[in-house]
């Protein structure tokens, strides 16, 4: 699995990690061939209800490998709550630690200042590396920044697959600019990957048989093609993370990619942040 430095971190983290939103018991398996298989980054978050348990059994014994990372809802995310929340996320996840915590969108009655008050808070008493964000547009990530006072924001994990490529006007740039991680969420488009009769699809197909992969490991490649990004699908069919472990550690060529705008293009125009 190829690494790359997540910015700020100096962690090396896998291109390719894991979700586990609504993973279920019978996604457990899946998680740890994951990490078998180098996807050592995993996602988690206190609103995906039963996720960190699991992936607290997923990484007992394991622990010091993984790359951790959940995240507090805006509705909790008040000075006290967010420290609250976090305790409760550890102790699902049966760790003492988390790599990153991000808070997992901005909406609701909480300053972000207070929010990131407690971040760094955590900061200090060593029960997060790292503080992240998710689902903010430059400006909010510019406001969150500001709120900090010692800490940086490592990362803004975002909704990116191939037909929602709105980061890659402002929002991708600003990141690198700020060496600011990038971490694409719902690669597959949460299920609505392009059938094999669609014109995306048949482009997928066309560029999977140029090297050897399947569509599925061209989409994730093509995802991850800056060092900025980072993905992290989520699967709970064995089969399916063997696949996914395979996006990475071999390149597309111009010819791919140009085949690929011009079947998914990419907005021309700053658009709204897309949400989940
Ligand atoms: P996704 O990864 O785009 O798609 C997941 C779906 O794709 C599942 O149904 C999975 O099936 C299937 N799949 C995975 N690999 C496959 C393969 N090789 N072949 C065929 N099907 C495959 O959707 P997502 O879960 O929305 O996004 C990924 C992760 O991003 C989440 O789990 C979560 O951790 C994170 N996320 C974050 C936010 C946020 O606001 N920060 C929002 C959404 C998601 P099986 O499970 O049956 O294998």
């Amino acid at each position: 699995m190829l690494t790359r430095e997540l910015d700020a971190t100096g962690k090396n983290v896998p291109v390719i990690g894991q979700g586990t939103w609504q993973m279920k018991k019978n996604g457990l398996d899946a998680l740890r061939m994951g990490i078998d298989l180098g996807m050592t980054h995993i996602d988690t978050a206190e609103m995906y209800s039963g996720a960190e348990e699991i992936v607290g059994e997923a990484i007992r014994g394991r622990r010091k490998e993984i790359f951790l990372v959940s995240k507090v809802l805006p509705s909790n995310a008040s000075y006290k709550g967010t420290l609250r929340a976090c305790d409760a996320s550890l102790k699902r996840l049966k760790t003492d630690y988390l790599d990153v915590y991000l808070l997992h969108w901005w909406s609701g009655p909480h300053p972000i200042a207070e929010t990131m008050q407690a971040m760094e808070e955590l900061v200090a008493a060593g029960k997060i590396r790292h503080i992240g964000v998710s689902n903010l547009d430059v400006d909010r990530l510019k406001q969150a920044q500001k709120a900090l006072t010692r800490e940086k924001i490592v990362c803004n994990q975002v909704l990116y697959h191939l037909r929602s490529r709105g980061i890659e006007n402002r929002l991708l740039a600003y990141c690198e600019s700020q060496g600011i991680a990038v971490v694409g969420y719902s690669p597959f488009g949460q299920g609505d990957f392009p059938s094999l009769n669609s014109k995306q699809g048949k482009a997928l197909a066309t560029i999977a048989e140029r090297h050897g992969k399947t569509p599925r490991q061209i989409a994730l490649n093509f995802l991850t093609r800056r060092p900025s990004l980072f993905t992290i699908p989520k699967a709970s069919n064995v089969d399916h993370v063997r696949e996914n472990a395979g996006g990475t550690g071999w390149e597309l060529n111009a010819e791919d990619v140009q085949l690929i705008d011009s079947v998914f293009p990419a907005p021309s125009k700053d658009e709204p942040l897309d949400m989940f």
